[in-house]
């Protein structure tokens, strides 16, 4: 595992692991999980043919809570791998991603239980793939890509309370997917009351905290901006805000992170925003795209480290999903 909890309730990653500091005993990541964590540092493979990043281990899977949200249970993830494999075999089966995850503060065990299967897919011609956290989601799209490439990919998709989205839209890696979402967003401008109408399907999301974010000790945590040109040469600087609770405050700062999170506008800024959109040419708005985190199943550090010597891809261009 990359994250573990301390007494204090805060969560760190295994990079950000210091003995000295972290004192006290480590426990998994899920709060309501009371698993012994025991940390693992940064070693070579077998072979030293590659190195093993630094994480967290736990004696035995069933040391956990069975609902919990970060232990990983190789057994299952193979198996599941396997069903995934043979589908990518048959053309007519499809795949679906269960997010199987709490993405809003007010998720509980009844609406877990209701994540299932739309019935437009017809019993039979899918295969299904339970995702607990990001790191599931990450680890089953890899799985795709590498045995069936764009194919696999295109015939996969991402179920979340009933409602499904293929996972080419689902992994926001381009300025044009952060474009569509927004779009989307402000087509329910108009006729949306209650704010939470201005929210939408969950997002794979690479979250890059700002130079500004990184400086700060406390305060907002903003990813990477992302500039949108509109009609009448008029753009919108769309500001990613994590959203996150205190004991994930520290933990995200400063770091590079995949999240997975339900994207929401809030209406007033929306509105203004969008009026000066109508009525004025060549102007520049700032808005921000909050993504919101409940828990540590939601983020988990990308470890592909950025070649020093490569230019670095204009924000929204990072492509570490390869879709
Ligand atoms: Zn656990």
């Amino acid at each position: 595992m990359k994250k573990a909890r301390l007494e204090d309730g805060q969560v760190v990653l295994a990079h950000q692991f210091n003995k000295a500091v972290h004192a006290g005993q480590l426990l998994c990541a899920d709060p309501n999980c009371t698993a012994h964590m025991v940390f693992r540092k940064e070693s070579l493979t077998h072979g030293a043919s590659a190195i093993r990043s630094a994480s967290f281990v736990s004696k035995a899977v069933s040391d956990h809570i069975a609902h919990c949200s970060a232990h990983e249970d190789f057994a299952i993830l193979a198996r599941t791998k396997k069903s995934i494999e043979q589908a990518l075999k048959d053309d007519k089966t499809s795949i679906i991603i269960n997010l199987n995850m709490a993405l809003t503060d007010d998720f509980n065990n009844v609406a877990r239980d209701l994540v299932c299967v739309p019935s437009t897919f017809e019993k039979g011609t899918y295969v299904t793939a339970s995702a607990k956290s990001v790191e599931d989601v990450l680890d089953y799209i890899k799985t795709i890509e590498e045995k069936g490439g764009k194919q696999g990919l295109a015939k996969t998709f991402v179920n979340y309370k009933s409602k499904t989205m293929p996972v080419t839209d689902f992994v926001i890696d381009s300025e044009d997917k952060y474009r569509d979402l927004l779009n989307k967003l402000y087509k329910k401008v108009d006729t949306a009351r209650p704010e939470a109408d201005l929210a939408d399907f969950p997002r794979l999301i690479d979250f890059k905290a700002t130079k500004r974010s990184r400086g700060l000790d406390e305060g907002d945590l903003f990813g990477t901006p992302v500039g949108i040109m509109k009609a009448q040469g008029n753009k919108v600087v769309l500001l990613q805000a994590a959203d996150v609770p205190p004991e994930f405050q520290t933990t995200l700062r400063g770091e590079n992170v995949h999240i997975v999170a339900i994207p929401r506008l809030d209406l007033t800024e929306a509105k203004k925003v969008l009026q000066r959109l109508r009525n004025t040419a060549n102007s520049k708005s700032y808005l921000h795209m909050h993504w919101k985190v409940v828990g540590a199943h939601q983020f988990t550090p990308i470890e592909t480290p950025e070649p020093a010597q490569q230019p670095k891809p204009a924000p929204g261009q990072q492509t570490s999903f390869g879709i």
